[in-house]
């Protein structure tokens, strides 16, 4: 099952239609992501044999962001080995949590403003949490999980890193920092969602690729370690680290200018792509 919104409504897509929940299911699903994300179960069952005559085409840049206001952001540093080196650091013992504000979430076609600084990318699979809970055990975790998406970790290097110890989450807080989409993409749909992969272009660049399988912490290592101490909410977000091919760890280092495009896409569920301004 593939799911996101269209002017603020959640849809089912499919081969490029979408089908809008709420008027398809007569009322009885709500409109809105984060309230079909709480009825997971239901939603699921309705959306196994729904009714498709009722969907409508729709462009890439219809979608909004799959969850317009997730309760909860959580971003994970440092989650991938050859990333972590090129940082400086060793691989952490633990993952390296921090949030990106709620306000910074974006659809997944946008113009982004670059403010003052250095402003970088990372593209992130990010793990949508469905069911969610608390204390969830590793082999438990993916039933809390609705499903994946593209994500973008878009980070203002100089306050991100300014400030001993840096703080991490306002740097890579500005609007349109999040975006996110176009679509979630439910675990089953993958030949191992695990293993999914992913490239993040900057004009006719590959700047960055990778396979998840390739994460420190997978998917359900942040859902266990996470809802330990948080409660998982359906709606929030995990962005789950960037692997290697940042602009500032590169010689001489490069930071995102106006005028440019970055396209970052995962294999099975699609891409997103932002334009940049002054
Ligand atoms: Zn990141």
């Amino acid at each position: 099952m593939r799911f996101g919104t269209v002017a603020g409504r959640l849809v089912l897509e499919r081969d490029g239609r979408v089908l809008d929940v709420e008027r398809a299911s007569g009322g009885r699903l709500p409109a809105d992501a984060v309230g079909g994300l709480a009825r997971w179960g239901e939603l699921r069952a309705w959306a196994a044999d729904a009714d498709w005559g009722a969907a409508q085409p729709v462009r890439p840049e219809q979608f909004g962001p799959p969850v317009p206001v997730p309760g909860q952001v959580f971003a994970v540093a440092l989650n991938y080995r050859p990333h972590a080196q090129e940082a400086g650091f060793t691989a952490p013992e633990a993952p390296l949590v921090f949030t990106k504000f709620p306000s910074c979430i974006a659809g997944p076609v946008a113009e982004v403003a670059l403010p003052a600084g250095k402003v970088d990318w990372e593209i992130e699979v990010v793990a949508v949490i469905g069911a969610g809970g608390r204390h969830l055990p590793p082999e438990r975790a993916w039933d809390a999980v609705a499903g994946l998406t593209v994500g973008q970790d878009l980070s203002e290097r100089v306050q991100q890193l300014a400030g001993t110890p840096a703080q991490f989450s306002l740097g890579k807080s500005h609007a349109g920092f999040g975006p996110i989409g176009p679509v979630v993409v439910t675990a089953d749909e993958f030949d191992d969602p695990d293993d999914v992969a992913f490239e993040c272009r900057l004009g006719d660049e590959v700047v960055q690729h990778g396979r998840t399988s390739e994460m420190i912490f997978p998917v359900a290592e942040l859902v266990a370690r996470i809802s330990a101490v948080c409660e998982l909410r359906p709606g929030d977000l995990i962005f789950t680290g960037t692997p290697a091919g940042v602009g500032n760890r590169r010689t001489p280092p490069r930071y995102l200018q106006p005028g440019e495009t970055l396209v970052s896409a995962v294999a099975g569920i699609g891409e997103i792509r932002q334009r940049f301004a002054a």
